[in-house]
Formats: C-alpha cells, sequence, structure tokens
C-alpha cells in the first residue's frame, strides 16, 4: 500500500481518521484499479509492541496512514476492534470543516 506520509502522530493502539482530499484513490490494490475514492486517512498508531509480534497487529504499517475507502476502513475497524481490546479512534472527519 502507498504511504500518504505522516499527517500527524497516534499514540498505542490509536487510530487517527482524517477526511481524505477529493480525488483521492482507496489504498486497496483492487480499488485503486477500480479508481474507487477515498473517503478517509487512516493513520495508525502501534498496534501493540514489537517483541510481542503474535498480538501486535499490522507492524508494518504503524505510524503510516492510508486512504481508504468506507468498506475498507470498517473491515480494518473491525479486524483492530477485535485484536485490541484497547483500541481508541480519534476521529477527525466530523471536527474539521473543509
Ligand atoms: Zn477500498
Amino acid at each position: 500500500m502507498p504511504d500518504v506520509g505522516p499527517l500527524s502522530r497516534s499514540g498505542p493502539d490509536e487510530i487517527i481518521l482524517s477526511p481524505a482530499s477529493p480525488g483521492d484513490l482507496c489504498s486497496s490494490l483492487e480499488h485503486r484499479r477500480a479508481r474507487r475514492l477515498a473517503q478517509v486517512i487512516v493513520t495508525l498508531g502501534q498496534m501493540g509492541t514489537a517483541d510481542q509480534h503474535r498480538a501486535a497487529l499490522w507492524l508494518e504499517a504503524w505510524g503510516r496512514s492510508y486512504t481508504l475507502c468506507s468498506p475498507c476502513w470498517d473491515a480494518t475497524r473491525q479486524v483492530a476492534q477485535a485484536r485490541r481490546p484497547g483500541l481508541v479512534i480519534t476521529d477527525t472527519t466530523r471536527t474539521l470543516a473543509r
């Protein structure tokens, strides 16, 4: 998945949700090919600790930001919530004026 750069820093077990820019495509390979537009930018914090990598989630994605469409974000959130019970989702899509 392409890295759209560090937009904001997220804490441990935290996912920051920001609004995608108009024209941003979903990071999913399948959806990029279909040119499906992204709705949100998802910035992943540390989903666990590196020395407990069996319980940790998406090590390679920590600190990175991905543009996702709504179904992809829903799927991501469901996996994250199931695997990381302490998960905090900071949603800035509603508080930022466009
Ligand atoms: Zn998608």
